[in-house]
């Protein structure tokens, strides 16, 4: 969030001053109080000053990056989600890879017939194995895929910066959002956050004060 010079002035009187009312803000910086209504109802919005009926303005102790945090912090995967690309366990590997060029994703989420979650299959599963030169027609994706339970996986509940941090640290691209199906220990595939969901993300916060 960028502040104007004269919000940074009011931010400053205000820590050292406050509690302090707009009219003796406008004194200070000589402007009639209607002038700086936007500029405190701008900081007061975005919680950088809080005001009480009848006391004034008070700086509410938290820096900008901590209120950053809490924001994004706020967001959850089902906000954000894409659409899970899936693929049948039994499928062959020669259909794993021209279904990863026609759904344009670098990772697929490998189900069972009946829509469980199986395992997952990236590029790098498919590139090995084309290296290897088997016979990729007869050969089936439950071969190669990492399979469950070491699946690192995310709720719509979840938040998305919790999922990020899944993806920094077990160094993969995509997480597949579950839930669980009905009362089983089985896992129903109800989307996919990868790295371009939350660099798309990224870039929609940063330009959100335009
Ligand atoms: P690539 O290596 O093709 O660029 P990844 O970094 O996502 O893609 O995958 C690295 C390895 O981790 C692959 O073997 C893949 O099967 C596995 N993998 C990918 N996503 C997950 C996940 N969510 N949970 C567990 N393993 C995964």
């Amino acid at each position: 969030m960028q502040l104007s010079p004269r919000q940074e002035r009011i931010v400053e009187i205000v820590k050292r001053s406050g509690p302090i009312t707009s009219q003796q803000i406008a004194r200070i910086l000589s402007v009639t109080r209607a002038a700086l209504r936007p500029d405190l109802s701008m900081l007061t919005r975005a919680g950088i000053l809080e005001a009480r009926p009848r006391v004034g303005y008070f700086y509410s102790g938290k820096p900008t990056a901590a209120l950053v945090a809490e924001e994004i912090k706020k967001i959850r995967v089902g906000d954000i989600k894409s659409l899970p690309k899936v693929i049948r366990s039994d499928a062959s590997v020669y259909n794993a890879i021209v279904t990863m060029f026609l759904e344009d994703v670098g990772t697929l989420m490998v189900v069972s017939a009946e829509g469980y979650l199986e395992g997952v299959v990236s590029r790098k599963d498919l590139l090995k194995v084309a290296a290897g030169g088997g016979n990729l027609q007869q050969m089936p994706v439950s071969m190669i895929m990492t399979r469950m339970p070491n699946i690192i996986c995310t709720t719509v509940e979840e938040s998305v910066h919790a999922a990020a941090k899944k993806i920094i640290e077990h160094e993969v691209d995509a997480l597949p959002v579950v839930r669980p199906a009905g009362d089983s220990r089985r896992l129903e595939v109800v989307g996919r956050i990868t790295k371009t969901t939350i660099t798309k993300l990224f870039v929609e916060l940063g330009e959100a004060n335009k």
